[in-house]
């Protein structure tokens, strides 16, 4: 591996041991820093004849556990943070081929200075890598009009457990030779292969955009405001984002600069954004489609970012809100997704059942309402002890999924399984889904060495 290849010193593995929140730890024996897609290959080789369990891991921000080993100290840890070539961009076949430990900003920068615009967009992408984010088929705020990351790939390198490589960084976008290989991988969580470097979509940059902060009564009315700016904006609506009155009160109470666009209160919010590669005509096409939302009796009121400040002020109240639980106690999320139609009784059931439960309990339900993907947060009850919250995680985690499944929702909609899931993913899936999922596993991974303990 050469000089700086592999980490043993306790102090400098630290970092790759643990995730940022503290949430998951564990032990290893060394961390490995391959510097290329054979050197990856190399070492999957050597740890598959010796039977050592390798753990993939990229800017280490995922939520459910996958990139941390477990703590018998006997699995390697990974990292592919030395993969950061942007090996190709295309802008005649608006593709770019990019290894898997790039930083996503410097993904989207690199499409920019090319004159393209990569959309995948999230909270981390200051540090999260695109080899993770295809790893967890990431969503973030732009799946709405772009997909979540496997809709943005065309062609993937993976390493595989015996060391092989197989080498599929295809610029195809048609392609009928057999199944989808990449398609296995993403969403995989470093159980299947090793992602070392990845083809993938590129889309013409946006030069005008308009972003709303529109107040409505209640998610019923956040629905019929999707319908709309849907049918009215079709493609151009590229962010569709709801918050809770309580997520106003928590942000504005504890991050500091977060102000409250609107002038009264309104029981839910909606942040919505139009794009285009157009210089101008959004800002109208938000005026009208709110015009009519408020004529229709939809929206109660709208405040438009006339200012890049002010967009950027608007994404702050979204993006800051899960630190802005922090202050209020103990939190018990979920990430779910349900069908379009079935949020606004997903949401009031959910609810209505936690509270019954857990007296005092506030949900702060939020997220990416155009995809279906609510994260459903619940604060401790005002003043409550923080441990005797959490001890009822398991009975609320019940309430929640059990309305998931009841409304054919996913307990998963973009952070993945990892371990956090993995014994939650045996009782709801599909149990002849698992079985296949399973026979796939073994076929690639007959020696179980790739991130074992994680998904399945
Ligand atoms: C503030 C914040 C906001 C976030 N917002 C979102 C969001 O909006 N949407 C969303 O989907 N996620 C979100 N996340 C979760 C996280 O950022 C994503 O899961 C991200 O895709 C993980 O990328 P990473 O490089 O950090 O991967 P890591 O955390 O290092 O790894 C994640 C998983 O992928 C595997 N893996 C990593 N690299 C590879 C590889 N090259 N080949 C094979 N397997 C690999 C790991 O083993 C692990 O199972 C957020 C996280 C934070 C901290």
């Amino acid at each position: 591996m050469g000089r700086g290849g592999v980490i043993v010193d306790p102090g400098d593995m630290a970092a790759y041991l643990r995730e940022p929140r503290d949430a998951f730890f564990g032990r290893a024996p060394c961390i490995v820093k391959p510097r290329s897609a054979r050197e990856v290959a190399s070492v999957l080789a050597l740890c598959n004849e010796a039977g050592v369990g390798v753990v993939p891991q990229g800017g280490n921000t995922g939520l459910v556990g996958g990139q941390t080993p477990d703590d018998s100290g006997a699995q390697i840890v990974l990292s592919l943070q030395k993969l950061d070539k942007i090996r190709e961009v295309d802008p005649a076949s608006d593709t770019m081929t990019v290894e898997a430990g790039v930083i996503l900003a410097n993904v989207q920068a690199a499409a920019e200075a090319a004159g393209r615009y990569f959309p995948l967009s999230l909270g981390a992408e200051g540090s999260c890598t695109i080899g993770g984010n295809l790893a967890t088929n990431a969503g973030g705020v732009h799946v709405i009009a772009y997909g979540a990351t496997r809709d943005l790939a065309l062609g993937l390198e993976v390493a595989l457990a015996d060391g092989r490589l197989l080498s599929g960084l295809s610029k195809l976008r048609k392609d009928n030779t057999g199944y989808d290989l990449a398609h296995l991988f993403i969403g995989s969580e470093g159980t299947l292969g090793i992602i070392t470097a990845a083809t993938l979509k590129l889309f013409p940059l946006p030069r005008s955009r308009a972003t709303a902060f529109v107040g409505l009564a209640d998610p019923h009315a956040a629905l019929s405001l999707l319908t709309l700016a849907k049918a009215r904006a079709g493609s151009a609506l590229v962010a569709f984002e709801l918050i809770p009155r309580i997520g106003v009160d928590f942000t504005t109470r504890h991050i500091a600069g977060v102000r409250d666009p609107l002038a009264g209160a309104h029981g839910w919010y909606v942040l919505m954004e139009l794009a285009s590669p157009a210089e101008s005509g959004v800002e109208e096409l938000l005026t009208d489609l709110l015009g009519e939302a408020m004529e229709q009796g939809i929206a109660e009121d709208a405040a438009l970012a006339a200012t890049l400040e002010q967009r950027a002020g608007l994404w702050k109240l979204r993006e800051t809100l899960p630190e802005a639980q922090k202050p209020e106690g103990a939190s018990i999320k979920h990430d779910v997704s349900v069908p379009l139609e079935s949020i606004p009784a997903f949401l009031e059931e959910a609810s209505a059942r936690v509270i019954a439960h857990a007296p005092g309990a506030r949900p702060t339900p939020f997220g990416h309402m155009g995809d279906g993907n609510i994260h459903y947060n619940i604060s401790q009850p005002e003043g409550a002890d923080r441990a005797a919250f959490l001890a009822r995680r398991e009975e609320i985690n019940e309430i929640v999924h059990g309305l998931v499944t009841k409304y054919a929702g996913s307990v998963s909609a973009e952070h993945g399984v990892g371990v956090l899931k993995r014994d939650l993913l045996r009782r709801v899936k599909d149990p002849v889904a698992l079985e296949l999922m399973r026979a796939i596993k073994s076929a690639l991974d007959p020696k179980g060495i790739l991130n074992p303990g994680k998904l399945l």
